[in-house]
């Protein structure tokens, strides 16, 4: 529920009824970092999510705005809500700012403070959901406030008519089970109810974040991201006595798999992260730029060494698997006793795929790797699969992203970017609408960013929220106006 003091920092009594609206100022910049608080402290932790708790704050939060949001439940406690701000027409197809309700689990003994408390401190929100991704939700629910107050202010309903100045209508999305595939949440509005989600473009996690780097700010805008494919692979040996070994004990052919699987292919760049490492290289200095560049050598040697120069973990890693498919053994089922040789054993396999590897050319490898005696004794399974997406960087929406955050940054870098992890964006492009990772945040030297991702001690910075708010805000008014 919101606050009463929440409902004292409120937009609405900022504008005076028939003014233009002003830059956002200070009541709405506290009024998001209270929107993340109380997001943070409903604890949608999936499985087993109960977003409907959340999809009930925000509700409430709209209607106190004048919008008629609709609440979706098509599974007890798994909730998603939609709501809508109105163009007064001829802009073209709405703006969708999608966002998840749902957290993964935040073990509570490592963090500093209680994951769930939505704690300021040290010019930090933290808690579950500080990153990934309340405060990207309740910074667009700021700017669905904002526009409903500036309409209010208008004289006009927000829940029926336009929004002064602008031509197409903008969607709110706060969706459920992301974090688990989507398939209750995002995946099951496309499947029944894919008009709420129809747009022209969609604006979700995780882009748009000011990270520094070589000394310069960049701020990679997500355009793609990796497909996957979830194996499941059987081994079959013969069962036996543990006092006398045999060659075919499936939990030693199933080892030896994971050691063969294991370990950086060669890279390739897609067209995306060619842009990426040329825009970044002519921003940095010149054995930085030389290392980037060498991180694409075809020889995953070299490619390795140059890397280890080029930076410290986790962007190593997040660099590394953006430039290659990926294969990573995460299960090994094997034995019942300690004397009794396994006949069969199982593995599992999270593979990470770059746009244009298909699923057939990924089986192909996994035996190429394996080799010929090893996959003769496998079954192979395909239990989970996505396609990989990408979105236009030739687009007028893409073109307002840049140029957005340059206005707003002069020094920064805007740059586009595939990322490694799967987002909403895979359901949304089954019906047609293409989703950039944007939820502008500008970090400060040595702010951690990446490595809070489903992390101890997430938090986001209170002047990167500001930044954020009025990026958002700016990119919307453009878009659609
Ligand atoms: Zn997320």
């Amino acid at each position: 529920m919101p606050s009463a003091d929440g409902a004292a920092a409120r937009p609405r009594g900022q504008a005076g009824a028939g003014q233009p609206a002003g830059p956002i100022g200070p009541a709405e910049q506290d009024a998001l970092v209270e929107m993340l608080q109380a997001l943070i402290r409903i604890p949608t932790v999936n499985p087993p999510g109960d977003e409907i708790l959340a999809a009930r704050y925000v509700d409430d939060l709209l209607r106190d705005e004048g919008l008629e949001p609709e609440l979706l439940e098509p599974f007890p406690g798994r909730a998603s809500i939609v709501a809508r701000l109105r163009g007064a027409g001829g802009g073209g197809e709405p703006l969708l700012l999608l966002s998840h309700l749902d957290v993964v689990p935040a073990p509570a003994e490592g963090w500093r403070h209680d994951p769930f408390s939505g704690d300021v401190a040290g010019g930090f929100v933290w808690g579950r959901g500080a990153i990934d991704m309340k405060s990207t939700l309740a910074t667009q629910l700021a700017v669905v406030r904002r526009l409903a107050a500036e309409t209010r202010a208008a004289g006009r309903d927000p829940a029926r008519d336009p929004v002064p100045g602008l031509r197409r209508d903008l969607v709110l999305a706060a969706t459920a089970d992301e974090e688990a595939g989507g398939f209750e949440g995002a995946g099951w509005i496309v499947d029944h109810r894919p008009e709420l989600l129809q747009a022209a473009a969609a604006l979700t996690e995780a882009g748009g974040i000011g990270l520094v780097f070589g000394g310069r700010r960049f701020y990679p805008i997500q355009v793609a991201e990796r497909g996957f494919v979830v194996y499941r692979l059987t081994f079959r040996g013969t069962w036996g006595h543990g006092s006398v070994p045999r060659d075919d004990n499936a939990a030693v052919l199933a080892a030896e798999a994971v050691v063969r699987l294991t370990g950086p292919g060669a890279p390739r760049p897609t067209p995306v992260m060619e842009r990426f490492i040329e825009t970044v290289a002519a921003g940095l200095p010149p054995a930085a730029a030389a290392a980037l560049r060498g991180a694409v050598d075809p020889d995953p040697t070299r490619s390795e060494a140059a890397l280890a120069e080029l930076c410290g973990e986790p962007y190593r890693r997040t660099l590394r698997a953006v430039l290659r498919d990926t294969i990573s053994p995460d299960v090994i089922r094997a034995g019942v006793k300690y004397n009794v040789i396994p006949g069969t054993a199982e593995i599992e396999i999270d593979v990470r795929t770059l746009p244009g590897t298909d699923e057939a050319a990924m089986t192909a490898e996994l035996r190429r790797r394996l080799g010929e005696a090893l996959w003769e004794r496998t079954s192979v399974e395909v239990t989970g699969r996505g396609a990989a997406v990408e979105a236009p960087t030739d687009s007028p929406l893409y073109r307002i992203l840049e140029a957005t955050l340059r206005d707003h940054d002069p020094a920064g870098v805007p740059v586009p970017v595939m990322a490694h992890f799967a987002t909403d964006a895979k359901h949304l492009a089954r019906i047609g609408v293409p989703t950039y990772g944007f939820s502008p945040l500008r970090l400060g030297p040595g702010d951690p960013y990446l490595e809070l991702f489903h992390a101890d001690d997430e938090r986001v910075p209170l002047a990167g929220l500001r930044f954020g708010l009025s990026v958002l805000y700016d990119v919307v008014r453009r878009y659609c106006g």
